[in-house]
């Protein structure tokens, strides 16, 4: 018998793009939300890109120009919207009162809610398109299917 996987598909989470582009690409290691992590870490979350984006201040604020060049307006018209980009492991959740300079990450927002922090990101060939709900989610099952090869994967 195959060694059972250490974790599976929890479910999915929706975010503004860049962040979403960001997170799968490995640029991003931290999601600022406003509530805690609802779930035992690490767990493996499917990263949906809503139809939204980010507001232009708190993408010239977080956007870290030493990582990645700054989405230019133009740009945000190529990041896949309204679907499943990939997904991200999430290790830990913690209150961003509890955060002290310098800091879990540049990415990390002093000011709101808990930090939850991320690792092994990893990108679908494709955008598969889908509609994004609110809190964690679960994917319908053939979505489901394709997004838990791709979490497994990075597990080897
Ligand atoms: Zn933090």
């Amino acid at each position: 018998m195959d060694n059972p996987p250490q974790w599976s598909l929890l479910g999915a989470l929706t975010c503004y793009q860049p962040w979403a582009s960001a997170i799968v690409l490995g640029l991003k290691d931290v999601e600022n939300r406003g509530w805690p992590f609802p779930h035992d870490t690490p767990a493996c979350v499917a990263v949906h890109a809503s139809l939204e984006v980010a507001d232009d201040t708190s993408v010239r604020e977080l956007w870290p120009a030493q990582a990645h060049p700054r989405p230019a307006r133009e740009a945000q018209l190529a990041w896949p919207r309204g679907s499943f980009l990939g997904t991200v492991v999430i290790t830990g959740s913690h209150p961003a009162v509890d955060c002290r300079a310098p800091y879990c990450s540049p990415w990390a927002n002093p000011h709101f809610g808990h930090h939850w922090t991320l690792t092994d990101p990893q990108q679908l060939p494709l955008p598969l398109p889908a509609t994004g709900r609110l809190r964690i989610w679960q994917p319908d099952p053939l979505h489901r299917a394709v997004l838990e090869t791709v979490c497994l994967k990075g597990q080897d």
